[in-house]
């Protein structure tokens, strides 16, 4: 198998530390040929310290590299996480919040009756379909518990994470230089590149000249090797995702208390407000637009809705740059993070992104073959999958009913961002058949068929917004969900079982 010589990442943030850590362990085995990994990190530019929440996917990271979770959770104050609950984005009587959740194979059955009354309901019938009722997770964060059964199920019950991002890339460093990765710590000043374009070596301020044959760029919204210095034009989003902005704060959280089990992301005057619920603290922060709202009154709003809790604690101001680079590789630079794009954090799903990207360049890479065709694969399969989630974020935009505001009317007004999202929300609001719609989508999303469903019904996207009658079905899904989360651990407890 053919592997780099030597890969220099640039970049000492959760996605630098990713890359180092997954490519070490793909080629950085005891063999003759070993791919040595070197990650370069300024001191005098910051990380930016915030991306505390997950996707199920990242659990395919830890497992890839071997690392348990009775290793990595107490190190970065780590949580689980059954879902995400989206308060306050609908103001129809009955879907003033609703819950995305992580589905597993227990909800195959209740989960089928929500589909079916769904489609009843698009279609007239006046039948209770709200999510909150069909899915177990969203049973367990209701009740804050953890998505660890008390007994084995016999199969795999997906969650996700939250953590606190300045420990995981703490102690994904310590992984990595572990296993051999090598760290400077210092500034690059210039990259060299060779006739052809490719680059060669960066210049740094203290440690000279750093040659590879493989650049990863992880430095941040500097995007420098893939931005600065190969010019990749950049896609912005700003279209259909207005956030640019956000202001985050810490708070404390009472260690009597049971732990949550969810991420909040509550709407808000002109954005929406986060809460990740540590073992040691919360994060919060607002997401907003700047043409809408000035920082200092983001900043104020934030404190008014977190109120004594934010008492004496230091607010971050953040800019977002959102949307994405043509082509994450280029010559011979890959970039992961947020160098290569963004999606606002409203279904937290930069990081598996970047785990995407990550593991896809070392699985084209072991074809070896440096086609064109490989790359432009390649490049295409990352654009589709931060398509993808950008057509689903924005739906949550388009979806909303307030007008409280006109940063909400404008976005429930703007167009939609792709074709495809044009004919899914068509077929539901004709009351088409949709999941044919959604296989014949399946190629441009990178939702699956339970997160189409929740969303539309959990906004309440009907028509008919009468009082719905709570049928057998739906009376029955709720006790199903509710007796099998009488399998699974509280959240503080199932903590303290699986770390010890
Ligand atoms: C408000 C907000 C909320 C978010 N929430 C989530 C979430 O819930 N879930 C999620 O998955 N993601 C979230 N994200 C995204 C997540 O934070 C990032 O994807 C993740 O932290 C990766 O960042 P990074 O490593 O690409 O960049 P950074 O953390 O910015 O790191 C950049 C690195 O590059 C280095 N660097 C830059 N220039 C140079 C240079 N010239 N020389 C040497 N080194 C250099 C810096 O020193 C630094 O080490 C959020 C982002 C924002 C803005």
């Amino acid at each position: 198998m053919s592997k780099p010589n030597h890969i220099v990442v640039v970049g000492g943030g959760t996605a630098g530390w990713m890359a180092a850590c997954l490519l070490n362990h793909a080629w950085g085995g005891d063999d003759s040929h070993r791919t040595q990994v070197t990650l370069i990190e300024s001191s005098d530019i910051a990380t930016i310290g915030v991306g505390e929440g997950s996707t199920p996917y990242m659990r395919q990271f830890f497992s890839r590299l071997g690392i348990a979770e009775k290793d990595w959770m107490p190190a970065c104050n780590a949580t689980y996480k059954c879902g995400i609950s989206f308060p306050g984005w609908s103001t129809k009587p009955g879907f003033e919040t609703y819950f995305h959740p992580f589905f597993s194979r227990l909800d195959l059955e209740p989960a089928a009756d929500f589909f079916t009354n769904c489609n009843r309901r698009r279609r007239g019938k006046s039948i209770a379909c709200h999510p909150n009722d069909y899915f177990v997770a969203a049973e367990l964060a209701r009740q804050k518990k953890a998505p660890i059964p008390l007994e084995d199920l016999g199969f795999e019950h997906d969650y996700a994470y939250h953590f606190d991002a300045g420990l995981l890339a703490s102690f994904l460093k310590s992984f990595a230089l572990e296993r051999g990765v090598r760290h400077v710590i210092d500034t690059v000043k210039h990259v060299e590149q060779n006739q052809d374009g490719s680059l060669a070596a960066l210049q740094t301020h203290q440690h000279g000249r750093l040659g590879a044959d493989w650049f990863f760029d992880c430095s941040g919204f500097a995007s420098l090797l893939i931005g600065k210095t190969l010019q990749e034009p950049f896609h912005s989003f700003a279209d259909t995702l207005f956030n640019d902005s956000a202001v985050a704060m810490p708070s404390p959280l009472n260690p009597e208390q049971p732990i949550p089990s969810e991420t909040v992301s509550r709407a808000a005057g002109h954005g929406w407000i986060w809460r990740i619920p540590l073992t040691s603290r919360y994060g919060n922060g607002y997401a907003y637009s700047s043409k809408y709202l000035q920082p200092e009154q983001a900043e104020a709003e934030l404190r008014k809705v977190l109120g004594a809790e934010a008492e004496g604690i230091e607010a971050r101001h953040l800019k977002m740059r959102v949307g994405r680079v043509d082509n994450h590789w280029q010559k011979n630079c890959v970039a992961a993070g947020l160098s290569q794009g963004f999606i606002e954090p409203l279904e937290a799903t930069a990081i598996g992104l970047i785990q995407f990207t990550i593991e896809r360049f070392i699985d084209f890479f072991e074809k070896g073959e440096f086609t064109d065709q490989y790359r432009d694969e390649f490049n295409a399969e990352v654009n589709k999958s931060f398509d993808g989630v950008k057509d689903y974020v924005s739906l949550h935009y388009r979806l909303n009913s307030r007008a409280d505001t006109t940063y909400w009317t404008d976005n429930r007004e703007q167009a939609l961002s792709s074709p495809s999202l044009q004919r899914i929300m068509a077929a539901w609001d004709e009351g088409r058949d949709f999941d044919a719609a959604l296989t014949a989508e399946k190629t441009s999303q990178a939702y699956m068929r339970p997160s189409w469903y929740c969303i539309f019904s959990g906004m309440g996207r009907f028509d008919n917004v009468a009082e719905a009658k709570f049928t057998r079905s739906a009376k029955a899904a709720r006790q199903l969900c509710e007796s099998l989360a009488h399998r699974f651990h509280p959240h503080r407890a199932a903590w303290l079982a699986q770390m010890n």
